[in-house]
């Protein structure tokens, strides 16, 4: 329930009013609003965008903070982003680098018709882990349309 009109504001004049929020300590509250302690309502409240809490996994910033930055990536090895590096073929930081890689092969998967799906690790066992998990995720939805 919320407030929406003179009226219905009108009614909790002189109330008790407070702000508080919901949502897991620590983080930005997924949800804040006014509530009138007096009557128990809630006359305000708001929802945080979703944008915010659907980082994508393996974005460079999501990857630098599950592998660190210092370490590298189990499927694509330092060695070889420093040799695209001296040979001018990226700019672009390691865990960039790796972000790149990793979207591409995410490309391969999108690529992929349902058909196909059930055969095509066959074909491509160089995915990495972060490709592999969102294999099989497509492959259970599959599944579970079937
Ligand atoms: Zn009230």
């Amino acid at each position: 329930m919320s407030v929406n009109t003179y009226d219905e504001l009108r009614a909790h004049i002189g109330h008790k009013i407070e702000c508080v929020c919901y949502g897991a300590d620590g983080e930005d509250p997924d949800n804040i609003a006014l509530e009138c302690v007096d009557c128990s309502e809630v006359l305000v409240s708001y929802d945080q965008d979703e944008e915010e809490s659907t980082v994508e996994p393996y974005s460079e910033k999501a990857l630098e903070d599950s592998y660190g930055y210092w370490e590298e990536h189990p499927r694509f090895p330092r060695e070889d982003w420093r040799y695209e590096v001296s040979n001018n073929e990226t700019g672009c930081s390691y865990w960039a680098h790796v972000e790149g890689c990793i979207e591409s092969q995410m490309d391969d998967l999108r690529g992929i018709d349902d058909k196909d799906l059930p055969k095509a690790l066959e074909e491509y066992e160089d995915w990495c882990d972060e490709v592999k998990a969102e294999y099989k995720k497509r492959l259970a939805n599959l599944k579970k349309e079937d």
